[in-house]
């Protein structure tokens, strides 16, 4: 996020990666979406098998594939990462991430815990962010709020986020959302931050 440069430079250097993780119901889609608010950030748009949301476009919130098509994607090695979470694949294509990175922009990738873990331990070049929720009894209430899930699924979803939670020092930076608009400037600072460093 170069800010106040001029757009030719901004060109001249590459991108950074920002990954954002946490459980689910920290709040990285509230989260990303007001980061995106930023010019100078974009999203890397990542692929699923789940079948779109009411409202959801191809290529824009997802890249929607089939199992078929998604497999085919594993095997020609087009995935930077890949994982199954709540029963459906997902993953970063390569391809469009590098060609962002290559526009100098801040490229904000929101991806679930083991595939943030999976670019850590291939050593890709990124800021680590990990999301967490204020309390455990907060997550269980913005779980149950969100009245999408049955009880065991909250309790599934409950227990993955405590295992995740455990492993929230491999990341460069843990932010707590317990206010949106301050958790938002305190990753934009994060972010100010390292790229005034590369
Ligand atoms: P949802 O289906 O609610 O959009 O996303 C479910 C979870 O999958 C979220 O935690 C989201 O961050 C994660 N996710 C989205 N894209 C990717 C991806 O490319 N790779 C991985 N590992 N997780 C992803």
């Amino acid at each position: 996020m170069r800010r106040g440069r001029e757009e030719s430079k901004v060109n001249e250097e590459r991108g950074s990666l920002v990954l954002l993780s946490g459980p689910s119901g920290a709040g990285k889609t509230s989260v990303c979406e007001r980061l995106l608010r930023t010019p100078e950030v974009v999203r890397a748009i990542t692929a699923t098998t789940r079948p779109p949301r009411p409202g959801e476009v191809d290529g824009e919130h997802y890249f929607f594939l089939d199992d078929a098509a998604f497999r085919e994607g594993i095997e020609g090695d087009r995935f930077l990462e890949w994982a199954e979470v709540h029963g459906r694949l997902y993953g970063t294509p390569r391809e469009p991430l590098e060609r962002q990175l290559d526009s100098g922009r801040t490229v904000l990738l929101s991806i679930d815990v083991q595939g943030a873990e999976a670019l850590m331990d291939r050593g890709v070049s990124a800021l680590y962010l990990f999301l967490e929720p204020p309390s455990i009894e907060e997550l269980r209430r913005r779980l149950e709020a969100r009245g999408s899930d049955d009880e065991a699924t909250i309790e599934l979803r409950m227990r993955n986020a405590l295992a995740e939670l455990a492993r929230k020092d491999r990341y460069d930076h843990s932010v707590v959302n317990d206010d949106l608009d301050r958790a938002v400037a305190e990753i934009l600072e994060l972010i100010q931050q390292a790229e005034e460093r590369t």
